[in-house]
């Protein structure tokens, strides 16, 4: 699968696309505007100016920052993803778009073997499968924010997803993108995202109570218990937005109080205040 496609060139698509083609892949990425495609395109050229002048450069896309770029094309016409081996969809969180874009995808995609993949949070693979003519390719490739930096990938077939899709998907992951696959069911969250979105919850409740400030919550956490960073702090790093649309979407599965996103994570996405991408979270960025 040397063909990628990645629709949305977001935080999360414009990783999977670096990582692509770091590993000498040819991506195609597909965004919603020609606005948005710039902001993809400067996405990649910041993350990979700071991979090249770590040294950190030296898979078989290249050296230097200008070889990758070179095997990424940002499109605006989804119709340029048609050839792909694989397709990755990145877009928001939202279930309407993620189905109205599956639906497009299995009529323009020629390939009769080409794998198309979500890499959405928590919303069931199953719902993108069914609106396709081919579920049996259908399938969840989950990667971690920074996908540059973090080697876990989760894989989740849905209950008609063939085992040759599955297999094809972990070859791809481990063998093309040297990264560490998991298997998960086809459960809101997955493994990763139902353990970790009730922490962050929690640690929002407690600041939004008066426990504790933002700062010593995170703080306890990353002194007390070898956290690389507080709950807080992720959040702000994963995006408000995407925080709550993931907590929805376990709440919608689950109906346990523990997934309910609290009211201050809602004002502050009603606030725009998402996060590093916005500059404003629960603590504000340059
Ligand atoms: P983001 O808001 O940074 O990026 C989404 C991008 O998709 C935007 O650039 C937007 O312009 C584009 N887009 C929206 N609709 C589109 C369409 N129809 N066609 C083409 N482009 C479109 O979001 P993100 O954080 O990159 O999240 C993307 C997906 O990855 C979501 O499903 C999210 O749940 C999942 N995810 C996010 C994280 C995280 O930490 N942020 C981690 C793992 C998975």
């Amino acid at each position: 699968m040397d063909n990628v496609g990645v629709i949305g060139g977001g935080l999360m698509g414009a990783g999977i696309a670096e990582v692509s083609a770091r590993a000498g892949l040819d991506v195609v990425v597909v965004e919603s505007s020609e606005e948005a495609a710039k902001a993809a395109l400067g996405r990649l050229e910041k993350s990979l100016s700071r991979a090249e002048s770590k040294g950190k450069l030296d898979g078989a896309g290249g050296t230097t920052a200008e070889q990758v770029l070179g095997r990424i094309r940002v499109e605006t016409d989804l119709g340029a993803v048609a050839d792909r081996d694989v397709v990755v969809e990145a877009i928001v969180e939202n279930e309407a778009a993620k189905v109205a874009l599956f639906k497009a995808l299995d009529d323009i995609v020629t390939s009769p073997d080409a794998i198309l993949a979500s890499n959405t949070s928590s919303i069931p693979i199953m719902k993108l499968g069914v609106v396709t003519s081919r579920p049996q390719q259908v399938i969840g490739i989950h990667f971690f924010n920074p996908v540059p930096v973090l080697q876990l990938v989760e894989l989740v077939p849905s209950l008609l997803t063939s085992t040759e899709t599955t297999a094809r998907s972990r070859e791809w992951v481990e063998g093309s993108l040297a990264k560490k696959a998991i298997d998960c069911q086809d459960r809101a969250g997955f493994v990763v995202n139902a353990l970790l979105i009730p922490f962050i919850l929690s640690a929002i409740r407690m600041l939004e109570s008066g426990f504790a400030t933002a700062e010593d919550i995170d703080r306890g956490l990353v002194l007390g218990a070898a956290h690389p960073q507080g709950p807080l702090a992720l959040a702000d790093l994963i995006g408000l937005d995407t925080t709550k649309a993931v907590a929805e979407s376990l709440y919608e599965e689950f109906k346990e109080p523990l997934y309910a996103a609290p009211p201050l994570l809602a004002r502050m996405v009603d606030a725009g205040l998402l996060g590093r991408k916005t500059g404003r979270g629960f603590y504000t960025y340059d």
